[in-house]
């Protein structure tokens, strides 16, 4: 039996996977955006890379049989089922006060880079800086002007993709809290997300 957890919208989760088990992620509701970031359990100041990524890929979008890897060039996670239509976003940073501000905010709001942040603040992690997440189901393009597009997620309720790792790691997840833009779908609702760890 699949222990699947609950990720609140608006909130982040850390989990470890150990090398060779797997990570279901799964959008509960359709339309959510989640951000992704992974840390080697042995060494957390390696970790998940998008730009190291998209070079290793020659992509800018993962698709199944990707191999994500660190800022040290080292395979970390493979994609390997998408049952979502496969638009995910490697170039967003994650969402921070700063973002909210310049969106207008003038009061506290919830951000992924914060829920990062919490989700690992007991596991000696460091973060001298927020990388760029992989934003699972973020349905970012570019139009003929190479102007970049946000559009709602295209992602349906109970989609999901799963990521096998490829070494020891630390994962984080954050139900993206963004309701400004229309990152999220629902019109611009974030909602809850859900994810189990798994061994096939
Ligand atoms: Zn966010």
């Amino acid at each position: 039996m699949k222990e699947l957890i609950a990720i609140q919208a608006r909130s982040g989760a850390a989990a470890t996977l150990r090398a060779g088990y797997s990570i279901t992620i799964v959008n509960t509701h359709g339309g959510q955006v989640v951000d992704m970031w992974a840390f080697c359990a042995d060494d957390p100041s390696e970790h998940l890379s998008m730009p190291h990524s998209v070079v290793y890929l020659s992509r800018i979008k993962p698709a199944v049989g990707s191999v994500l890897v660190s800022n040290l060039r080292k395979p970390m996670l493979c994609l390997t089922q998408d049952s979502s239509p496969g638009v995910h976003c490697m170039l967003f940073a994650a969402c921070d006060p700063a973002r909210y501000r310049l969106l207008g905010c003038t009061a506290h709001h919830d951000n992924c880079a914060d829920n990062l942040r919490r989700a690992v603040a007991a596991l000696a992690v460091p973060l001298p800086y927020i990388p760029t997440p992989l934003n699972l189901f973020m349905n970012t393009r570019f139009d003929d002007d190479r102007v970049m597009r946000i559009e709602p997620p295209e992602a349906k309720a109970g989609d999901g993709v799963t990521f096998r790792a490829e070494r020891d790691c630390i994962i984080v997840l954050s139900a993206c809290p963004q309701d400004l833009v229309p990152v999220n779908g629902h019109g611009c609702t974030p909602t809850s997300v859900a994810y189990f760890v798994h061994q096939d």
